[in-house]
């Protein structure tokens, strides 16, 4: 079979299993911790949660149909797919990553794998020159976020797929920010795809989850290894919700982006706002590869203002956008990178990546626009 993306994300490419024949359409939340065996030396291929459940795998299909992969494994957050899957390196292994990453993405290289004697070179790798003048003998992966967050750089896709290639290093690429909605790094020479499925896959600000998707069996076994092993595995409800907010995916991103592109387009021109960084805006020096390698440019956006004034008294003066980290959920949420998601990057380094008192990042909601629009307009004002 072979169904458009918004068909994929309500029922996948194939057929779901079917463990009871009740005609149920929603699947069913198997909550439960183990698995009776029929018999010594039998299993129903369900043994013990943390291994597997079948709400899980049932969103583990869609995924892996979403992301054109063929394994999916999911965690109980997006954090917890990226640190087992730091785990597949060994001390000495040497990483080269984006540098204006998540931060707790920063914060699990520097205090896990640093502390654990992995290393890590991080280049602007929007600057493709720079990614390859990073590597050295002993790299064994290029991490990278694109768009990256919350500056909005675009990295393209492909041609890091073939320093990796070159390398023989793994490349893994986080599309939180634009989901497989409007991007599949896997066809783009990806090896790993890594998501916080918390953000939009889920969408409604109200669970936390995570996935590694990927084509080699051997990464997915050494990866069910590690969950069977480390035991972040996602609950089942939490997979059910996932899979229910998946089922939507297609129409809030259609809608995060029409409002995103139109408050970029009202930030612009305002007297408060020095910059915009949106990939839908045609000034972004990431547009043409956006072009090129994505569908859309999804609902976040980051802005600079005049003053860390003006940007204090816009946090506090908005009324139905919220002051909250997080992103990719029906409601709009405003963040302060420079003291909450990136308060642990060094401030010389947050500087450098273009962080500072005068930067706020948007993740633009499915709200009206117009009561969106309003409520900034009496925030700067
Ligand atoms: C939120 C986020 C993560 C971490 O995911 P959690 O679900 O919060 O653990 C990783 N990468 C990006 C880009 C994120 O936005």
């Amino acid at each position: 079979m072979n169904y458009q993306t918004d068909t994929v994300c309500i029922h996948g490419q194939g057929n779901r299993e079917e463990i009871e024949n009740t005609g149920t359409i929603s699947f069913p939340i198997y909550q439960t911790a183990a698995y009776a065996h029929p018999g010594v030396g039998q299993s129903t291929g369900y043994d013990y949660n943390r291994v597997q459940n079948p709400t899980r795998k049932e969103l583990e299909r869609i995924m892996t149909d979403l992301e054109h992969g063929l394994h999916t494994v999911a965690f109980a957050t997006g954090m917890a797919a990226v640190s087992a899957f730091m785990e597949l390196f060994a001390p000495g292994d040497h990483v080269v990553a984006t540098d204006d990453l998540y931060g707790g993405v920063i914060r699990q290289f520097r205090k896990v794998n640093e502390k654990n004697g992995m290393q890590f070179t991080y280049v602007d790798t929007s600057d493709i020159r720079a990614v390859e003048d990073a590597i050295e003998e002993n790299t064994k992966l290029i991490y990278i976020e694109s768009p990256t967050n919350p500056m909005m750089k675009v990295t393209d896709i492909r041609a890091v797929s073939e320093i990796a290639k070159r390398h023989r290093c793994l490349l893994a690429v986080d599309n939180t920010f634009l989901t497989p909605y409007f991007q599949n790094p896997l066809d783009l020479g990806a090896d790993v795809v890594i998501h916080s499925a918390t953000k939009y896959l889920e969408g409604h600000n109200d669970t936390l989850g995570g996935f590694l998707v990927t084509r080699s069996e051997e990464i997915a076994d050494k990866i069910r290894e590690m969950i069977k092993t480390t035991g972040a595995c996602l609950a089942p409800f939490d997979a059910w919700l996932i899979l229910r907010g998946i089922k939507t995916l297609s129409v809030r991103m259609e809608k995060h982006q029409e409002n995103a592109l139109a408050i970029a387009k009202w930030l612009a021109g305002q007297p408060k706002v020095r910059k915009v960084f949106y990939i839908g805006l045609e000034n972004h020096p990431g547009y043409e590869i956006t072009q090129k390698q994505c569908r859309g440019y999804g609902g976040m956006l980051t802005f600079h203002v005049d003053t860390q004034d003006t940007a204090y008294r816009v946090l506090e003066r908005v009324k139905l956008i919220q002051f909250a980290e997080s992103l990719g959920g029906t409601e709009s949420l405003m963040t302060y990178p420079f003291t909450q998601t990136h308060a642990d990057v060094p401030d010389e380094k947050r500087r450098a990546n273009g962080i500072d008192e005068r930067t706020l990042r948007m993740s633009v909601g499915i709200e009206n626009v117009q009561d969106l629009i309003a409520d900034l307009e009496q925030a700067f004002s």
